[in-house]
């Protein structure tokens, strides 16, 4: 063992990651989960009915035997939806029960006013998650009216899951000075979340959720990766050492504010000029094209005029490549991740992403690129959520 596994080495057999093997199918019985972790069969046993007992885990009859008496198969109970998950943006949000393993049961969005306000906003998106938790098995389900939450519903759930368009605390759930969200700056997510609903609540940046859903999904093998959420704004999210990376206080990975070289240099949202969110979010690309006296209303009509070969947008949507790429340029020589994955409604932009690869192979050390893969997260529209189950799964587990 070298001193770079260690960390790695310290989780290994905890519980999080005997339920993970399970989950994936790496294990089905107490002897692959003993072989998997090194750890002996009596503690493996320990652990796994420790595991059953809190109904994280489920025996599900007998195995092939290879003499003696045949082992009992291991599974992540699917018999429901036990995780309530919700990925905010700025006009949009995903909302979706899972199960333990982190598969999606049903996923819905819906569209949002983060200008309507915190309590609006939150409580609408939390009746929505009683509603699909009330019918796991009726796809059509919806409360859709904002209705008042069920506690009945939500009470089957081990925890709900948020993502935040933007800072949050770690410590406390609190959003701290966040863009374009009026009315949410010092707003408790948490707290009101756990008035309204009496099950855990766990909240994070949605750059951070992508993050954790990419990787447990798509990435798990690698240990060093770098997540960006490109779409109305800009952030990212960092797998370190096989975790995610937060820092002291939750704000690790916000690249938004950033300077890059641009002239003229837009005003930010932060009173800043020349920030990364001013020159290459999805909001800055609509802003620019108006200036420039293209109607465009939203995000969607930008990437519809770059789809259509529009010159403007298309070179707007290089610019703002080529300043993604600059700050990742930085980040990479800095972390050297093994893996630059792009998500968000922007990294569908080919002239974006094609931008953003050729800066950073001009600006990184050639030992940071020598194996770099740069590409799309192809995990979908569930990432958000997907992210926000596994952090309920993973509070879950240590909780017990
Ligand atoms: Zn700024």
């Amino acid at each position: 063992m070298t001193i770079d596994d260690a960390p790695r080495e310290a989780l290994r057999g905890g519980p999080r990651e005997l339920l993970r093997w399970v989950a994936t199918g790496a294990a089905v019985s107490r002897a692959d989960l003993s072989r998997l972790s090194g750890l002996s069969p009596s503690t493996v046993s320990q652990r796994v009915e420790a595991l059953i007992n809190q109904g994280l885990l489920e025996e599900t009859g007998a195995g092939r035997s290879r003499g003696g008496r045949r082992p009992r198969q291991l599974a992540v109970p699917t018999g429901g939806a036990v995780v309530g998950a919700i990925d905010l943006g700025a006009h949009h949000a995903r909302v979706g029960t899972l199960d333990l393993s982190g598969r999606v049961v049903q996923g819905r969005t819906l569209p949002v006013r983060i200008e309507d306000g915190p309590e609006a906003v939150l409580g609408a998106l939390l009746a929505e998650v009683a509603a699909l938790a009330a019918a796991p098995d009726d796809p059509a389900a919806s409360s859709a009216t904002g209705s008042p939450t069920s506690g009945a519903a939500v009470g089957a759930l081990r925890g709900i899951g948020i993502g935040i368009p933007g800072p949050v605390q770690h410590a406390t759930g609190r959003i701290v000075s966040p863009s374009r969200m009026p009315g949410w700056n010092g707003f408790d997510v948490a707290a009101f979340c756990a008035g309204r609903v009496d099950v855990p609540i766990i909240v994070d940046n949605d750059a951070n959720l992508m993050a954790l859903g990419a990787h447990r999904t798509a990435y798990s093998e690698l240990d060093h990766a770098v997540y960006i959420k490109a779409g109305t704004g800009i952030g990212s999210g960092v797998i370190s050492s096989g975790r995610l990376h937060r820092g002291a206080q939750g704000s690790a990975g916000d690249i938004s504010h950033c300077r890059v070289v641009a002239d003229p240099a837009p005003l930010c949202s932060c009173g800043n000029a020349g920030c990364l969110e001013a020159v290459a979010s999805g909001a800055a690309l609509v802003t620019a094209l108006r200036d420039q006296g293209v109607p465009v209303s939203d995000l969607t009509g930008v990437i519809r005029l770059i789809d259509d070969g529009d010159r403007h947008a298309t070179a707007l949507a290089r610019q703002a490549g080529r300043a993604i790429g600059e700050i990742l340029a930085v980040v990479v020589n800095f972390f050297n991740p093994q893996v630059v994955a792009i998500g968000g409604r922007l990294a569908d932009c080919e002239p974006l992403l094609a931008s953003m690869r050729a800066t950073l192979y001009e600006r990184c050390l050639p030992l940071a690129t020598q194996t770099l893969l740069i590409e799309r997260v192809a995990t979908g529209q569930d990432v958000g959520i997907t992210g926000a189950a596994h952090l309920v799964i993973d509070h879950v587990v240590a909780a017990n």
